[in-house]
């Protein structure tokens, strides 16, 4: 049976169809001809566009200890770093400069971060970028706290799941930490009216083509907005470290299945996947990829957020970022200064 046949025609398969799909993510003609399905269903709903994102990390100041990552809180080695409200707008303001018009907060879960400090600076954002989207990535809070961050203005959620498998779950965090909490908080996020964004890494340690189909049966029912995936990448003060890393082959497979699975959604090419392959990201769009994220935080914290080892940072203001835009146009695509929001409809 050819299940990648199958997987146009029915746009889904089942958990164990998934496994078994995935299992032949090195042949390369699959691969090919499911990254054409996926370009013509984005080019239905996006055409040729490319959005951008400005990345602002804010801080790296984490009281979780995801085993596979870099800044978690049982890191000594990391020179902590909190940027001010003044210094996070006028990385908004450099961006909207440069045609921007998403902000992307990330950081750990930092706990000066109270709603009272968060909200003040949402709306702080709101207030002089009404045409902006702005989306958060914080990590778990409360459902009144997505209340109160959505009325001040939030429109997006980056939250991924990680692994919908609780037995994996488990390896890759520490007690205290649960799927079903993980899951609780995107669940939250839907109903409060956030475009979501779930995801997971590919080649996390312990991972098999099993647990990947989980994820995309997750996907499946959670019905997010926006899927974030990337190429696991070890981290040296990690139990993780002597890892390999994530293959770069069969994240562009998955970006591929997503686009299939998820016709609509907003789809980025990861800076993890720029990090194991210096044409990642052109790989990723030509895989049915729709988004990119550089990164507008100060030059000076840029290192400190190391979530993995030789992560790197395409400024969205220098020439590498310009560089990374032209090679999108030269790879057939349009980078756009919009919103970009999630559209649930084709485009003509
Ligand atoms: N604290 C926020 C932001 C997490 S960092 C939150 O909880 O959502 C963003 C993402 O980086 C994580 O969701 C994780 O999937 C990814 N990440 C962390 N460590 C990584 C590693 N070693 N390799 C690849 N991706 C990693």
């Amino acid at each position: 049976m050819d299940l990648g046949e199958k997987l146009i025609r029915k746009s889904t398969l089942t958990e164990k169809e998934f496994a078994e799909l995935l299992g032949q993510y090195q042949d390369e003609g699959l691969r090919k001809r499911l990254a054409e399905e996926a370009l013509r269903i984005r080019r239905l709903y996006y055409g040729n566009d490319v959005y951008i994102r400005g990345l602002i990390e804010f801080t790296n100041i984490c009281k979780n200890n995801c085993l596979y990552c870099g800044i978690r809180n049982g890191n000594p080695h990391v020179s902590r770093y909190r940027l001010t409200g003044e210094e996070i707008l006028s990385c908004c303001e450099k961006g909207y400069g440069l045609g921007y018009r998403t902000f992307v907060l990330q950081g750990g879960e930092d706990g000066f971060f109270t709603d009272e400090r968060l909200t003040g600076l949402v709306a702080a954002i709101r207030g002089k970028f009404p045409d902006c989207a702005i989306t958060l990535s914080v990590g778990e809070r409360s459902y009144e706290s997505y209340r109160r961050l959505r009325e001040a203005g939030a429109d997006r959620y980056l939250l991924r799941h990680e692994t919908a498998d609780e037995g994996l779950y488990g390896k890759l965090h520490p007690a205290g930490m649960s799927l079903a909490n993980r899951k609780r908080c995107l669940y939250d996020l839907k109903r409060l009216g956030y475009q979501v964004g779930a995801g997971f890494m590919v080649g996390a340690p312990g991972q098999t083509m099993e647990h990947l189909a989980k994820d995309l049966k997750f996907l499946e029912e959670l019905q997010p907005e926006m899927v974030g995936i990337g190429p696991f990448i070890p981290h040296h003060d990690t139990q993780f470290a002597k890892e390999p890393a994530g293959s770069v082959e069969l994240t562009l497979f998955l970006l591929s299945v997503i686009r299939i699975l998820l016709p609509p959604v907003l789809l980025p090419a990861t800076t993890a996947l720029g990090t194991m392959d210096p044409l990642g990201r052109e790989k990723g769009m030509l895989a049915g990829a729709n988004v990119v994220m550089p990164n507008l935080s100060p030059e000076k914290n840029r290192k400190q957020y190391e979530l993995y080892d030789n992560k790197i940072c395409t400024d969205g203001e220098a020439k590498e970022s310009s560089s990374l835009m032209r090679r999108m146009e030269a790879a057939g695509f349009r980078v756009v200064s919009a919103r970009g929001d999630f559209r649930s409809e084709g485009k003509r």
